[in-house]
């Protein structure tokens, strides 16, 4: 197998999991941070720009309690220790750097909404530009369950994306994707690259075994999908061996490497893919379908079958065939229509919407300008 390198890079996105921070799931450890912070000091004397995205306030938030165990937490308790718990995690950071460490708490309401988006995009270019050290966790005491993006891997892909970053390394206690869960399966094999994030990709991996971790594989594999879908390749490293650190330093691939899409998205697309919620769905005949995937059409009121959910002009939907009872995504868009007019105009041709709703605002529901659909 031909050996893999790490793609040449210039700005990275570098998570560090509450397992790295926090190794016996309370209070912060530098046991596992200091070939981490060698990695992003000798990354940055070469002239290379670096954002840390850290977990493990809510973990220093409970040692310095010391009550409680991480899987009997409340809301209320979880958000109160992240609070208590997020100036140790950047004290404890900055002892490991010589440069100015900036804290950014952020929420998903800040990714998804543009005027926020573009605020923070501005806050980080405005610290690098100040050779400061940006270092991102999710606002935990004020995100609320809807408007959390609930685990820092998926956090760091957004933050690569709104960065600009062109690689995002995703530091963690595994040596890297394997084929089956290797706790389990002694003869799986690590993967060293992946060029595209399938459902087999998604098939390989099972939900996390830790306490204080949110994450585990999942989240992982989608956090490369965001990242790899806006063209940033992503590694997935073992934060728990030095040496695999040294080697990403020198350019090796100790992990596995998700190559960036041949074709990445354009930000409005990946916006709307990865950032907007889906707010309903609606399910299309197999021409319709079709039309979509193959043809670059719009998807017009004949070709809906069924609507679901409560959603309003201007949302997001997700646009699906089914087949006896499964549904496969086909694309995702912004509809023209709420779903108690889509509910009328449905399976109906377009110069009828005027004469079923009084007024026709578009002869489509979903522009292809304003959708995205499944490779
Ligand atoms: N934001 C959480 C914390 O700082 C961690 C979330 C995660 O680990 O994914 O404790």
């Amino acid at each position: 197998m031909a050996t893999v390198a790490l793609p040449d890079w210039t700005r990275a996105v570098v998570k560090v999991g509450s397992a790295l921070v926090a190794p016996d799931d309370r209070g912060c450890s530098t046991t596992h941070l200091l070939p981490i912070a060698r990695f992003v000091i000798q990354s940055r004397r070469q002239g290379k720009e670096v954002i840390l995205v850290s977990s493990g306030a809510v973990a220093a938030g409970l040692a310095e309690q010391g009550r409680g165990g991480p899987g009997t937490l409340s809301i209320p308790e979880r958000q109160a220790l992240a609070a208590l718990g997020q100036p140790l995690l950047m004290a404890h950071w900055r002892r490991l750097f010589d440069v100015p460490c900036a804290q950014v708490l952020l929420t998903y309401d800040d990714l998804q909404r543009r005027a926020r988006f573009v605020n923070a995009k501005n806050t980080i270019a405005e610290l690098l530009d100040r050779d400061t050290l940006p270092i991102v966790n999710e606002n935990d005491t004020v995100a609320t369950e809807e408007l959390r993006v609930g685990d820092n891997d998926n956090l760091a892909a957004y933050v690569a994306v709104l960065a600009e970053a062109d690689l995002l390394v995703i530091c963690s206690d595994v040596d890297g994707l394997y084929t089956a869960d290797p706790h389990d399966t002694p003869d799986a094999e690590r993967l060293p690259a992946v060029d595209a994030i399938t459902d087999e990709i998604y098939d390989m991996v099972g939900p996390s075994h830790r306490k204080v971790a949110t994450g585990g594989m999942q989240t992982k594999v989608e956090a490369a999908e965001k990242a790899t879908d806006r063209g940033i390749d992503t590694v997935l490293v073992n934060g728990t061996k030095g040496g695999h650190l040294d080697a990403l330093g020198r350019g090796e691939m100790p992990g596995t490497l998700f190559r960036q899409a041949e074709q990445p998205l354009p930000a409005r697309k990946h916006w709307m893919l990865h950032a907007l919620p889906s707010a309903g769905r609606l399910t299309v005949d197999a021409g319709a379908a079709d039309a979509l995937r193959h043809e670059g059409a719009s998807l017009l009121p004949s070709g809906i079958v069924a609507v679901e959910g409560r959603f309003a002009r201007g949302d997001a939907v997700e646009i699906a065939v089914e087949k006896g009872g499964n549904w496969t995504r086909v694309a995702k868009g912004i509809t023209q229509y709420g779903a108690a007019d889509l509910e009328r105009i449905q399976g109906r041709q377009s110069h009828a919407i005027a004469e079923v709703l009084d007024e026709a605002p578009a002869d489509y529901v979903v522009h292809r300008d304003d959708l995205v659909v499944e490779a």
